[in-house]
């Protein structure tokens, strides 16, 4: 989403006006406003509504799930599974270091402690050798995350999580669309979850997913979601529950959303090419997912070479009218996560990265605007 011009201050909103393009749009151009004017129309705008089951199953059918719950974000859709897989007080779960903060807090909010994990170099994402040297006996679960639109080493992985018995919750929330030889991620674990929100491949305005094939989970799933009701009698409240249901005009949204789905990653894979190739001859690293992923290119991201000064090129490129986002910063540097210990490739990834405009919608000219404006920053600090 863009940023937000702040009015207070005058030279902000000059640059507003100069439509810099921004990292994420989304694109509503199909079935959205009809759909969510059907919601209205026939006053289904609650959690009750026939475009739930349409957009549980769309999804369900895009990952090849045998159930999916729809939820409203990502980040619930990651703190559901775990309290229903009985996480809690005591019980450590495994997660990178460098990730989006809401796979970690969705530890913490069960009671449980996020132990975390080393990244690779070449595609940024959990280091199996690093994860089986970190299970204890008190862990439950491994959390592994597919940033960026890339996929974990899932065979690894899974290896390490069937041979020493924990449970493996797949953060897809940047992965729609992603495979791994063909099978789609948040299908390799237990349990995958996805996010909707307004910069995600698929957009509901706020909005989440959990997929799973366990007949039982997937029960339980739904169930805990909507307050621990029996799912057979009304206002029988068997176990706890939490109301972390979508409403209908999510639903309906996603599920327009979803009917677009093959053009909108097809707009993606367009982009990050024209980025790879035009950007060939510059010092930078882009993510390398690994062999037999095909990536969704949810944010194009690259590492700048060592040595830049990140911010100052983030102005400049803004100066150009380019927006970018820094990758996130790692977990254990949070004051609520600090930990002395330290993990070279995660802070090193956390670092150098900066994220690209990476909508759908990005014309030939405006990509060329930005990869302009990457190089000519690039070489006002003799970095090209
Ligand atoms: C977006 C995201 C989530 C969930 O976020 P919500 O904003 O709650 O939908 C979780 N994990 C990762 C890695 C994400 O990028």
């Amino acid at each position: 989403m863009s940023a937000q011009a702040n009015p207070q201050k005058p030279e902000r909103r000059a640059c507003a006006a100069q439509s810099a393009i921004p990292v994420y749009r989304p694109d509503l151009s199909g079935n959205e406003r009809a759909y969510v004017l059907d919601c209205v129309d026939s006053t289904w705008i609650s959690s009750i509504g026939a475009y739930i089951g349409k957009f549980e199953a769309a999804i369900a059918g895009v990952v090849g799930a045998r159930h999916a719950a729809a939820v409203c974000n990502g980040t619930v859709a990651l703190h559901l599974p775990l309290h229903c897989m009985g996480i809690g007080p005591g019980d450590e779960v495994i997660v990178p270091a460098f990730t989006y903060i809401a796979s970690v807090n969705t530890i913490a909010q069960t009671g449980a402690t996020p132990v975390f994990a080393e990244s690779r170099a070449g595609d940024w994402l959990l280091d199996p050798p690093d994860v089986e040297r970190r299970i204890t006996p008190r862990t439950k679960a491994i959390m592994p995350v597919h940033l960026y639109g890339a996929a974990c080493d899932m065979a690894a992985i899974m290896e390490i999580a069937r041979r020493r018995g924990v449970r493996v919750l797949e953060d897809a929330a940047e992965a729609l669309g992603t495979t791994i030889h063909g099978q789609h991620v948040g299908t390799f674990g237990d349990v995958g979850s996805f996010s909707f929100f307004g910069n995600k491949t698929v957009t509901t305005g706020e909005g989440g997913m959990v997929v799973t094939d366990d007949d039982a989970l997937a029960a339980q799933l739904r169930q805990v979601k909507g307050q621990g009701q029996s799912l057979t009698r009304r206002y029988w409240h068997e176990v706890l529950g939490f109301n972390y249901r979508m409403t209908n005009i999510c639903a309906a949204i996603g599920l327009a959303q979803t009917e677009r789905l093959p053009q909108i990653l097809a707009a993606k894979r367009r982009l990050a090419s024209f980025y790879k190739e035009t950007l060939a001859s510059l010092p930078v690293t882009f993510q390398r997912p690994i062999d037999g992923v095909e990536s969704a290119d949810w944010l194009v991201s690259l590492l700048l070479p060592p040595g830049t000064d990140r911010d100052r090129l983030m102005a400049d490129m803004q100066g150009a009218g380019v927006e970018t986002r820094p990758v996130f910063y790692p977990a254990h540097h949070m004051p609520m996560y600090r930990s002395e210990e330290h993990f070279p490739v995660a802070e090193d990834i956390a670092a150098r990265g900066i994220s690209l405009p990476s909508f759908p919608a990005l014309t030939d000219d405006e990509l060329g605007r930005v990869c302009e404006a990457l190089t000519n920053a690039l070489r006002q600090q003799g970095k090209a």
